[in-house]
């Protein structure tokens, strides 16, 4: 049974080693569009960006790791087309390779404002290690930053980027910070905590244009009309699933690849994991798109029971972090269903927590500022109340 894996991703990496562990002998070989092994992307946000980091420590596994398992590796190939009739992908170069299981773990792209002057030199999104490699070089003392987008990547850019001394304003279109991953008290603490490291906020307002000087970006119209000077912008609004090539070939898609808990497309022979997909989230009776690490490692050990022949792996309780300064926001479950909040520890130290209950009571969610204790009991407690 041959096992092509689309993405060479943290989903890919992962459902490569995994299934080698249980079939040792399976033709198993990961397509990718960048240049580099499989990596994590968390810390490009964070150390690659404050510090001289190598790619060992962003690296999931060295070269020879692949090479003493017989992983077949084809990097910078882009997959362009599947066929899931004869069982073939075509690359980009117009060669078709042949599978018996196909994974799909193409990620997540950046979201792109769409507005004129987004690709010029200064205007930067976050997704790959090249993208970061090119931020890095313009975290420059002294120098002005505006973060378009006040979610995960634009926080923690702010903050590698106020350590680097850089002047940093925050654009958001909503009221609050981290309006689709943290409830209203996070994104209070978060606010005041970046504001005393000096990052500027401006709140439910939006992007109009770019000023554009001799082929650069030089300021950010507002949509209140004011102008705000850049040396460079970084654009953190979201990202967008890869699932064209699904759509393309007939498996079913709504805000991601549908997935099964057995990570199964509507292909009975293609698997999606990781980023791309919407799976179902039992714990809450619903199905959404996750984009985290947790929950693409996850999908791969369910991608590999299924291959392997094995039981479903029992569903974890979602979790998330980020890490901003010295501050380290942690997050478990989803506050779905939830009707009440109750804030514990003490917000003015800093460490503290968000309990989001439903009307019986039962923790939906946690979510723990500098408090891995609440975290940790508030995510086995989420997995003890609320049955899969
Ligand atoms: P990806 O890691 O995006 O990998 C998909 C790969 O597939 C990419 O290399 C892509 O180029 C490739 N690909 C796509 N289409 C094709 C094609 N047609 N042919 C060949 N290759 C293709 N999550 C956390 O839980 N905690 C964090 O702190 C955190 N920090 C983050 C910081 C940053 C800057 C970013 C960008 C993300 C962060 N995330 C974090 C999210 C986390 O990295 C993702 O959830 C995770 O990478 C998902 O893995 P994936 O393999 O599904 O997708
Ligand atoms: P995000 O969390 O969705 O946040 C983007 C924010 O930008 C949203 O609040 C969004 O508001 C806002 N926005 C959208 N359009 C805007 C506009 N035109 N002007 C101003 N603000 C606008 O996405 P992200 O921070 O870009 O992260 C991208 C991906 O990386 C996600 O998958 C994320 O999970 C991942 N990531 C995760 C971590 C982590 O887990 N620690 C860290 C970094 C990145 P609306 O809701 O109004 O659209």
């Amino acid at each position: 049974m041959s096992i092509l894996i689309i993405g060479a991703g943290h989903a890919g990496g992962a459902v490569a080693a995994s299934l080698r562990q249980h079939l040792p002998d399976a033709p198993i070989t990961i397509i990718g569009d960048e240049p580099y092994l499989p990596y994590q992307r968390p810390p490009l946000s964070k150390a690659w960006l404050k510090s001289d980091v190598a790619f060992s420590v962003v690296g999931l596994r060295p070269q020879t790791y692949y090479e003493q398992r017989s992983i077949g590796l084809r990097l910078e190939s882009r997959v362009a087309a599947i066929d899931c009739g004869y069982h073939t992908i075509t690359l980009a170069s117009g060669e078709v390779l042949t599978y018996g299981i196909l994974i799909l773990a193409t990620g997540a792209r950046a979201r792109r404002l769409g507005l004129a002057g987004e690709d010029l030199p200064g205007v930067h999104v976050l997704r790959t290690l090249a993208d970061a490699d090119r931020i890095k070089a313009g975290l420059v003392a002294g120098q002005r930053l505006v973060v378009i987008g006040g979610g995960y990547i634009g926080l923690e850019v702010a903050a590698s980027a106020r350590l680097k001394g850089m002047d940093v304003i925050v654009v958001e279109r909503e009221q609050r910070l981290l309006a689709r991953v943290a409830s209203p008290p996070i994104s209070a603490f978060m606010k005041s905590f970046h504001e005393r490291q000096g990052v500027a906020f401006r709140l439910e307002t939006g992007v109009a244009g770019f000023d554009v000087r001799e082929g650069r970006v030089t300021g950010v119209k507002l949509s209140d009309g004011e102008i705000r000077v850049a040396d460079m912008v970084l654009v953190g609004i979201g990202a967008v699933p890869n699932m064209e090539l699904a759509e393309a070939a007939g498996i079913a898609c709504s805000n991601g690849i549908s997935v099964d808990l057995e990570a199964r497309t509507s292909d009975a022979n293609v698997f999606a994991i990781g980023d791309c997909t919407e799976r179902p989230l039992p714990h809450y009776g619903c199905r959404a798109r996750l984009e985290s690490v947790a929950s693409a490692l996850e999908q791969a050990r369910q991608a590999t029971a299924a291959i392997f022949g094995a039981k479903a792996p029992a569903p974890e309780v979602p979790w998330f972090w980020s890490d901003q300064y010295d501050v380290k926001l942690q997050t478990a479950g989803l506050p779905i269903g939830a009707t009440q909040v109750e804030v514990r520890g003490d917000v003015d130290q800093g460490k503290f927590a968000v309990a989001h209950l439903d009307d019986e009571g039962r923790l939906c969610a946690v979510e723990a500022v500098n408090f891995p204790k609440e975290y940790m009991a508030g995510r086995a407690a989420i997995g003890n109340q609320r049955s899969a």
